[in-house]
């Protein structure tokens, strides 16, 4: 008997619809989010050429162009053969009511709510990532070594499976379990408690993501003095941003991709280079790349995500606390008796088509935030090695030059090289 949760189900009043009617919108989202975001990898893969665009002509090499044109290509095929088969799966999964199914064949193990909720949980973790399994080492071993990138070993691929494993049992099954005991407990103010913790937990992993997590898969040295280290100290310096903390990150552990990155807030920031980036990038650049990075501090972008992801999440959570005791929800997934677990299920699946337009709207934010920090390189340091690092970036990762604008639109959290390139130009 699920004691505290089925108290709260019999005054609850927001049983708007009936089961059969929740799991046709269920189904209606699956279906139309598939369809939606195959048309976008579609347009998209169509909106890549063969050849340099006349804008870059002169700027990319014909020979790393024609690559990344097939690198898109095989990406594309292998990314839909990939949700081809999770929609093929989830699908009747939803249709016939196997979740319900699995959920009673659990009650025979333990009718305790929050262990049944992990075990639930736990068992379509497990078989969701081994049906991906395949797939990501196919990625790894097979897709990124053609094209050059992959420099991970069977060893690191091992072992990095099974620290997520593990980071996902402790934290993921930590806090899960926090929020069944709520929800049992207080019953729906369940709702701004645990976004409370939830805040709270954003910001510590904010700030200590590259003391304690980021560890745990590379290793982190500090940038040793010299030329590169000096510049960026001066750099710092004249923009009255104080940088102690330098960091070279071994990314070349795994891949040849490179990238940079700043985390943390206040006395915890710390800048992060990939050591592929530093081979890739001439000191000039590095900088530049680096001055963008201090941009999007001196703009608060940092602080901005914080709020907005805050506020997020606490909508969210008001939505579920307004629909998670409805019973109606359990019953679509094809269960006889009510859970939390399914209900939370059922409801992140209704849930799914604000989170993309609320990502929509994160995206667009972060793609103005993206020629502030531009603007704020290119003001405060320089604009060509900024020019150059981008399309050095861009180029080396094989990125794609024209994206179509609707994928822009929807997916992208940067601004697409050209227009970057066109923005820092106009200055
Ligand atoms: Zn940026």
């Amino acid at each position: 008997m699920l004691r505290g949760f089925s108290l709260y189900l019999l005054p609850f009043t927001y049983q708007l619809m009936n089961a059969t009617t929740i799991l046709s919108i269920i189904l209606g989202i699956i279906v139309l989010s598939q369809l939606f975001d195959w048309t976008l990898s579609w347009l998209n893969l169509r909106a890549h050429g063969k050849n340099v665009p006349p804008e870059l002509e002169g700027q990319i090499d014909a020979d790393k162009y024609a690559r990344s044109y097939d690198y898109h290509h095989v990406n594309f095929r292998f990314g839909m053969l990939q949700s081809l088969l999770s929609f093929v799966v989830m699908l009747p999964l939803l249709a016939f009511g196997w979740l319900g199914w699995l959920d009673e064949l659990l009650r025979n193990v333990t009718e305790q709510p929050v262990l049944l909720a992990l075990m639930f949980f736990g068992v379509l973790f497990v078989v969701s990532d081994l049906t991906s399994l395949p797939f990501s080492w196919y990625h790894t071993f097979v897709i990124e070594e053609k094209f050059g990138f992959n420099k991970t070993t069977p060893k690191i691929f091992w072992l990095d499976k099974l620290k997520g494993y593990l980071l996902t049992i402790v934290v993921g099954g930590g806090v899960l379990s926090f929020l069944l005991w709520l929800v049992i407990t207080l019953g729906p103010s369940f709702w701004w408690w645990f976004w409370l913790f939830i805040g709270g937990f954003i910001l510590l992993v904010n700030l200590f993501y590259t003391s304690w997590i980021l560890p745990l898969f590379n290793k982190l040295t500090p940038l040793e003095d010299g030329h590169l280290r000096s510049a960026i100290e001066d750099y710092a310096k004249g923009v009255d941003f104080p940088l102690t903390n330098i960091m070279v990150l071994d990314g070349s552990k795994r891949s040849a991709k490179a990238n940079a990155f700043f985390s943390g807030i206040g006395k915890q920031k710390k800048v992060v280079l990939y050591d592929t980036l530093i081979e890739q990038q001439s000191e000039q650049e590095l900088v530049a790349v680096l001055a963008h990075e201090v941009g999007h501090y001196k703009k608060k972008h940092i602080l901005q995500g914080l709020i907005l992801s805050l506020i997020q999440t606490g909508l969210m959570l008001f939505i579920l606390s307004r629909l998670l005791f409805s019973p109606a929800l359990s019953e679509a997934l094809g269960a006889e008796l009510s859970s939390i677990h399914l209900n939370l299920l059922a409801f992140g699946l209704l849930y799914s088509p604000i989170s993309t337009v609320l990502g929509i709207l994160m995206n667009i934010v972060s793609r103005k935030n993206e020629f502030e920090a531009d603007r704020y390189a290119a003001d405060t340091y320089a604009s060509s090695p900024l020019q150059t690092a981008l399309l050095q970036l861009h180029t080396e990762n094989l990125s794609n030059a024209t994206p179509h604008p609707l994928y822009v639109f929807v997916n992208y959290s940067h601004p697409p090289l050209v227009q970057r390139l066109r923005a820092l130009q106009k200055r």
